[in-house]
């Protein structure tokens, strides 16, 4: 390829597991070596999160409620931080009636919140 040009292999993550999907390429469209070399470095990487939850978490799609463990007091790239503990709960339990507000949706129809992991710890979500 030129060195004006060039294409790079990114994906996006579930935003639920992290996951890697929707590999797609990339390429600039303005030919110059500096938009040609931020192609280049963004080859293998992710470039966001997905609006839909990979295939694995949508097997729970109808009967549950992924809980994502987060720590407030460190902050991320989009301010949550992961602590990396995701819990599949059955969503009739109690709390997710109780906080129906807190419970987002992925655009393919998967239910999932933030929870601090010490909070979820109390409730006996996370280990
Ligand atoms: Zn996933």
């Amino acid at each position: 390829m030129s060195d004006i040009f060039s294409a790079a292999l990114v994906h996006e993550v579930c935003p639920i597991c992290c996951k890697a999907m929707n590999e797609q390429i990339i390429m600039n469209t303005i030919g110059n070596k500096k938009n040609a070399k931020a192609i280049d470095e963004a080859n293998g990487k992710a470039i966001g999160y997905s609006k839909n939850a990979c295939e694995e978490c949508c097997k729970h799609k109808d009967d549950g409620v992924y809980v994502i463990a987060i720590d407030p007091t460190r902050s991320g790239d989009d301010g949550i931080y992961r602590t990396g503990q995701i819990a599949c709960v059955n969503k009739n339990f109690q709390l997710f009636k109780d906080k129906s507000d807190y419970i987002l949706k992925t655009d393919n129809g998967v239910s999932f919140m933030f929870m601090e992991e010490e909070a979820g710890k109390l409730i006996g979500i996370f280990k």
